[in-house]
């Protein structure tokens, strides 16, 4: 079984605004199993995310990146968060 990497390193919170973000992506990404997520293994190292809300979206553990438009804008995001909670 692999081991999660940690996840990316979080941009420090500036504001109030950024920490609420962080704190509503952080339980967003605890409860992808419930929203109908899955993921699946492409490679040893790079999964897929698929959930109702559009994507899918690759995430790659040796990189630590995921290809969605909130990870590429924010720096992280809930399938960075939340996949290890798929299994
Ligand atoms: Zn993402």
């Amino acid at each position: 079984m692999l081991t999660p990497l940690p996840p990316p390193p979080v941009p420090e919170a500036k504001t109030l605004e950024e920490a609420r973000l962080q704190a509503r992506v952080w339980g967003r990404a605890r409860s992808l199993p419930d929203e109908g997520y899955s993921a699946t293994f492409l490679t040893e190292d790079v999964l897929e995310i698929s959930g109702p809300n559009g994507g899918p979206y690759r995430i790659d553990t040796m990189a630590r990146t995921c290809d969605c438009p909130f990870f590429a804008e924010h720096g992280f995001c809930k399938h960075w968060w939340g996949w290890p909670h798929l299994w």
